[in-house]
C-alpha cells in the first residue's frame, strides 16, 4: 500500500480496479471453460447412450454392417473415431463393427457394475492419441443379465480440439480484457475525479482579496456534491469573516482619526501664537477629553478582542443577587440622574448569582446607559431579574425611541450605529453592545432584543444559573469549536 501512495489518486484507483479485474477475469474464464467442457461431455455421453440403446433394440439382427450403419447415423459420418462391439465379461469379443476390434480393456469396475445391471461411462487416456470415451451397457433379456455387454465408444478428439480452441480464445481475451478494462477505468475515474480537480483549481486561485469564487455543483447528488457544497459554505464564511475584518480595521481607523485630528488641531492652534493661561487650559482640557475618549475606545476594543477569543481571566463566583443589583444601580445612578431618567430595579431572583461580577456589571452598564441615552427626560428604565429552570434572565426595558426591525440583528456588530439624528447626537463609538454580548457569552449566556420604533426596547441577558450547566455548556462549546 505504501508504494500505491506514491501514485496519483486516479492511477491508484485504476490499479485497484485492475487487481480486481485480474482476479475476476480468470475466474470467469475458468467457469466458462468448465461449463462448456461439461456440456460437450454430456452431449458425447448422450450420443453414446442413444447408439447403445438403438443397437440393443436391433439386437436380433445385429451384425457388423448394422452396427456400422447405426454408428454412422448416431455418431456422425466421422465414425472412424467410433466403435461398437459386444463382449463378454472376460473381455472376449463376440461381434463388432468395422472398428470394434480396438484394443480397450474390459475394466473390473465396468464388469462389476454390468453384473449389477448398471451402465458405466469411462474415459481412457491413449498415448499419442486423443482420449477415448467408452460406454458399457449390460445386455439384459427377460429381466436377466445375459453375461454379455455392449460397448459403444468414441474418440474425444473433436471435443478436445473444441476445448483447446476455447482455451486459446480465453488466454487471448484475458490480457486484452484486462488492458481494455484498465483503459475504461482510467477514463471513468478521470471523469469522477473532475470535481476534485475543479476544487483544487478553485482553491489555488483563491486569495484573501478575492474570495468570491464559488464551485459549480456536480450534477450527481453524491459525496462530491456534498464536498463541493461544504467547500462553498466554507468560502461563504471566510468571505464574511474577511469582510468583517476589513470593515473592522477601517472602522477602528476612522473612529480614532477623529479624536486624533481634534488633538492635533487644538495643539497646532495653540502653538500658532502666545496664548493666555485660560486659553492654554481650554486647549489642554480638549486634548484630555479626546484622549480619554480614545483610551476608552482602545480599552473596549482590547477587552472585546480578548473576550471573543476567550483569552480573558474568567473566574465566576456565587454572589448575592440583591447586593449585585444594588451595586449596578449605584454605578448607573449618576448617568441616569444627569439625564433625569428614573431607574427601577426589580430583582426577583431568590438564589445567588453565578457570574464574574466585574464583566456582568460592565455588560449591564453598557445596556443600561444605552437605554438612558435613547430615552427622553422623565422616562423610566426598568431592570427586572427573574429565574426560570436553570437560567437567570435580566431584562432592561426602556420606553425610548426603539430600533427599526431591519437593524435589530446588526446592532451587536462592532461599530454599528443605527443612523438617526438622535443617535448621531448621543451615540458612542458603537462598541458597547458587541462588548456586552462578548462578556455575556463568556458566561455561556446570550442577549435577546425586542424593540419597536418610538415605543421602546427590551434587552434580555440570559445566563446559566449554576456551575454544572455552565461547565456543560462550556464543554459543548469547546467541542463545537
Ligand atoms: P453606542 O456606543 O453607539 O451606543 P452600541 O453598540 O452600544 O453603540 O449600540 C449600537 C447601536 O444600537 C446604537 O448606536 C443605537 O443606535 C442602538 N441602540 C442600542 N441600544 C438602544 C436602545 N435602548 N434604544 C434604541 N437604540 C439602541
Amino acid at each position: 500500500m505504501r508504494i500505491l501512495d506514491s501514485f496519483p489518486l486516479r492511477v491508484r484507483l485504476t490499479l485497484i480496479y485492475g487487481v480486481w479485474m485480474a482476479l475476476l477475469l480468470p475466474a470467469l474464464g475458468w467457469g466458462l471453460f468448465t461449463l462448456v467442457k461439461r456440456n460437450l461431455m454430456q452431449s458425447v455421453d448422450a450420443a453414446l447412450s442413444a447408439s447403445a440403446q438403438a443397437m440393443i433394440d436391433s439386437r436380433a439382427s445385429m451384425n457388423d454392417s448394422v452396427m456400422d450403419e447405426l454408428l454412422s447415423r448416431l455418431l456422425g459420418e466421422r465414425h472412424i473415431n467410433t466403435m461398437a462391439r459386444v463382449v463378454d465379461l472376460s473381455g472376449k469379443v463376440r461381434t463388432h463393427g468395422q472398428h470394434g476390434n480396438i484394443s480397450l480393456p474390459m475394466t473390473s469396475f465396468a464388469s462389476q457394475r454390468a453384473e449389477q445391471g448398471f451402465s458405466t461411462f469411462e474415459t481412457f487416456e491413449r498415448k499419442g492419441k486423443s482420449p477415448f470415451r467408452l460406454l458399457t451397457v449390460p445386455l439384459v433379456f427377460d429381466g436377466r443379465f445375459s453375461g454379455d455387454v455392449i460397448q459403444v465408444g468414441a474418440s474425444l478428439e473433436t471435443t478436445e480440439s473444441a476445448l483447446s480452441e476455447i482455451g486459446a480464445v480465453l488466454w487471448f481475451a484475458f490480457p486484452v480484457g484486462l488492458i481494455f478494462s484498465l483503459g475504461v477505468s482510467y477514463y471513468l475515474t478521470g471523469g469522477s475525479l473532475s470535481p476534485v480537480v475543479a476544487i483544487q483549481t478553485a482553491a489555488s486561485n483563491l486569495s484573501a482579496t478575492d474570495l468570491s469564487t464559488r464551485l459549480p455543483l456536480p450534477k450527481a447528488d453524491d459525496e462530491l456534491r456534498g464536498l463541493t457544497r461544504t467547500f462553498n459554505g466554507m468560502l461563504d464564511r471566510l468571505q464574511d469573516t474577511f469582510g468583517r475584518l476589513r470593515r473592522f480595521s477601517s472602522d477602528v481607523s476612522h473612529e480614532l482619526r477623529t479624536p486624533l485630528a481634534a488633538i492635533r488641531g487644538e495643539a497646532e492652534l495653540a502653538l500658532r501664537r502666545t496664548r493666555s493661561q485660560e486659553e492654554y487650559q481650554e486647549t489642554l482640557k480638549t486634548i484630555q477629553r479626546e484622549s480619554v475618549h480614545m483610551t476608552r475606545i482602545v480599552e473596549d476594543l482590547l477587552l472585546l478582542a480578548r473576550a471573543e477569543s476567550q483569552s480573558v481571566a474568567y473566574s465566576p463566583e456565587f454572589i448575592e443577587s440583591q447586593d449585585f443589583f444594588e451595586k449596578v444601580s449605584l454605578a448607573a445612578k449618576s448617568f441616569f440622574q444627569e439625564r433625569n431618567i428614573l431607574l427601577v430595579v426589580d430583582n426577583q431572583i431568590a438564589t445567588q448569582l453565578y457570574c464574574a461580577p466585574g464583566y456582568l456589571t460592565q455588560a449591564l452598564l453598557n445596556i443600561l446607559t444605552n437605554a438612558a441615552k435613547h430615552s427622553s427626560s422623565n422616562q423610566s428604565v426598568t431592570l427586572k431579574a427573574i429565574s426560570s429552570k436553570s437560567w437567570h434572565h435580566i431584562s432592561i426595558t426602556d420606553t425610548g425611541e426603539g430600533i427599526p426591525a431591519d437593524q435589530v440583528d446588526k446592532i451587536f456588530d462592532p461599530f454599528y450605529r443605527v443612523d438617526s439624528a438622535r443617535n448621531r447626537k448621543v451615540g458612542g463609538a458603537g462598541i458597547g453592545l458587541s462588548l456586552a454580548m462578548a462578556l455575556v457569552r463568556l458566561h455561556q449566556g446570550d442577549i435577546k432584543v425586542t424593540s419597536e420604533p418610538t415605543k421602546g426596547s427590551t434587552f434580555t441577558i440570559s445566563i446559566p444559573a449554576n456551575p454544572a450547566v455552565n461547565s456543560k455548556l462550556l464543554m459543548e462549546q469547546k467541542v463545537k469549536n
